[in-house]
This record gives C-alpha cells, sequence and structure tokens, in this order.
C-alpha cells in the first residue's frame, strides 16, 4: 500500500495510525496503510485542524457531559437571548460583575468568581488616568455580582467562534478526507476515487459539486436511541444506480453525502459504521439510504447544501440530550 497523500509507499518504519473520523471530535476506529507518518503530521493535520473547529465544540460538550467523564477544560456558550456564558474548569460558573465608573458609564465583565476581584482591579487600573480620584477597592464592594441564570437554551462554542458555522469548502474537505479514510480502510482500490483524492489533497473545489448536506424527507435513515449521540457513516457503491457515494452523520447534526464516483460499475458495496460518541461503544443497527433512481441520486447535488429545517431540528436535539446529560450531571442548571 502506498500512502494517498504522497504516494510513497508505506512500509513498517513510515506507517502511521490514521484516525478514520478525526479524534478531536471523538473518532474512534483507526485504519493503517493510509498516510505515511510525515503526511499524517503533516498536510493531513492540517486538514483535520481547520475541519474539525466546526463540530469540536460539541465534542467538548459530549466529554464533560459523558457519565465517567472528569470535567478538565472550560466551556464556552452563549444563550439564546445572545448572553455568553462561560464555565470554568470545575464547571462553575463565571460570576458577572458590573462596576459604575464616575462618569455614568459601567464596566462590566464575566470572571470565575475567585478570579472577579484580581480582574476588577486589573480593568480598573486602565482608567486611573481618566479619573482622578479612583477607589477600586470600593468600587469592587459596591459592583453588582450575580449569576447567570441558565434558564434557556445554550449554544455551546470553542474558544474562537462565537458561532460555529458548519458548511464551507474547509467543512466538506474535512467530510471528503473521512470518505477517503472509510473507503480505502475497506481496501478498495484507489481507482475510483482518485479525483476525491485529488480534491482532499490540493484543496480544490470539485468543478460539480460532490458533497451536499443531506435530510431527506421521504424516510429516515436510521432510528435514533433516545440518549444517543452518535457517529454515522455508510459507504455504497451501487453498480445499478452507477454510484459510489458515502453518508456521513456527525453528533446526529450535519449530515453530509459526498459522491465518491459519479459513473461506478464496480463490485456492489455496503459497509457502515455507527458510534455512540457519548457512552462510547458502537451500534449496530439499520441504516438506510433511499434513491429510487440514478437522477434523484444525482439531483441531490444539485446545490453545495440548503437550510432545511430539519438540520435544525437536529441540532436542537443534540443541544438537548447533551445539556439533559450536563444538567443530570449538575454541570447546568
Ligand atoms: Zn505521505
Amino acid at each position: 500500500m502506498n500512502c494517498y497523500f504522497c504516494g510513497v509507499e508505506l512500509t513498517a518504519a513510515n506507517n502511521s495510525p490514521e484516525h478514520i473520523i478525526q479524534k478531536a471530535i471523538g473518532g474512534a476506529i483507526v485504519g493503517w496503510e493510509l498516510l505515511c507518518r510525515s503526511c499524517n503530521s503533516g498536510p493531513a493535520s492540517r486538514i483535520d485542524k481547520d475541519f474539525v473547529r466546526f463540530t469540536s465544540y460539541l465534542y467538548r460538550m459530549v466529554l464533560q457531559a459523558k457519565p465517567t467523564s472528569r470535567v478538565s477544560d472550560s466551556l464556552m456558550g452563549i444563550t439564546e437571548s445572545g448572553e455568553e456564558v462561560r464555565f470554568g474548569p470545575d464547571m462553575v460558573m463565571d460570576t458577572k460583575v458590573e462596576i459604575a465608573l464616575p462618569d455614568g458609564q459601567k464596566l462590566a465583565f464575566t470572571a470565575p468568581p475567585d478570579e472577579a476581584e484580581k480582574k476588577a482591579f486589573k480593568r480598573l487600573s486602565q482608567f486611573q488616568g481618566k479619573f482622578s480620584q479612583l477607589d477600586p477597592k470600593r468600587m469592587i464592594a459596591n459592583a453588582q455580582r450575580g449569576k447567570i441564570k441558565l434558564d434557556e437554551l445554550i449554544y455551546f462554542t470553542n474558544h474562537n467562534a462565537k458561532q460555529s458555522k458548519v458548511g464551507g469548502p474547509e467543512f466538506f474537505r474535512g467530510i471528503k478526507k473521512i470518505a477517503v479514510n472509510f473507503y480505502l480502510s475497506k481496501k478498495h482500490p484507489q481507482s475510483y476515487i482518485q479525483d476525491i483524492i485529488n480534491q482532499v489533497k490540493e484543496g480544490k473545489p470539485a468543478r460539480r459539486v460532490i458533497s451536499t448536506f443531506h435530510y431527506p424527507m421521504s424516510h429516515t435513515i436510521h432510528e435514533l436511541g433516545e440518549k444517543e449521540i452518535s457517529h454515522v457513516m455508510k459507504l455504497v457503491g451501487d453498480p445499478d444506480l452507477g454510484v459510489l457515494y458515502f453518508y456521513i452523520e456527525l453528533f446526529n447534526t450535519s449530515h453530509s453525502l459526498i459522491l465518491l464516483d459519479r459513473y461506478y460499475y464496480g463490485p456492489a458495496i455496503d459497509e457502515q459504521y455507527c458510534y455512540d460518541v457519548l457512552i462510547g461503544v458502537e451500534i449496530e443497527k439499520p441504516i438506510r439510504l433511499l434513491f429510487e433512481n440514478r437522477l434523484l441520486m444525482l439531483r441531490s447535488f444539485d446545490h453545495e447544501w440548503n437550510t432545511n429545517p430539519q438540520a435544525e431540528a437536529a441540532y436542537r436535539r443534540t443541544r438537548k440530550v447533551l445539556e439533559d446529560s450536563l444538567r443530570v450531571k449538575g454541570l447546568i442548571v
């Protein structure tokens, strides 16, 4: 086998374990004989890095919601009314502090409870020049403090992006890479998907749309368990329809379909994988992608993506399951 990125022959010395789905979003299966060590840690990891920021905030929630997990990192969120909330490593919610300035303005910030005073001093020191008689100690003593009430849904975010968006070339490049990983890990010939491999490598969009969000109105792809939060993959080679395609669902929110080969007349392929990231087990169940005919199948790719009420509903469900788990653990109220 050769590295699908640079083509070098893979040996015991340069072979490397590649997470089929990125580890940073909870991917649990590893494939060998996919990438050489230098591609895996170099260009391929940069694709992963760009990609995981779209969904890593969900995985941070999963990590904290896991029944067995210890909370180790801080978590940012934004409430539906637009209020920013942050939880410290111990999941203590930040205190909101409001200090009245001499000119009537308000200095407002949030900080972990035991750091609020230090932060207030630091912030007030910036105003020492502006106001001659500033008494930080007294001002801090008089400051309004309050806990942010969490009686509404929170959109959890990562540290860098206020609101995570899904879609666009970087997102689909990462999805295509997962598709290539999954397909090649099953030892299917590289020749059928060389175009996609090139797109993953070069980052150039395809001439024709080959990636789309997929929320069929006509049928349910799979039945979700009540508290299931899973990654789902399905690879189908259908010589009757003449297409080779890949479906992936991450955290049961983003549902993507990738057309790997528009003219596929190779052997029939039907391979799937479902992994519950919350409890860490593989699930076996029917996963159905039904396309009546070739035209309808290809019509799915008329648009790169479209917004769909089902997409919003899927996202709300995932958030609710995760927030319920956090609530059960007493991490949010
Ligand atoms: Zn390589």
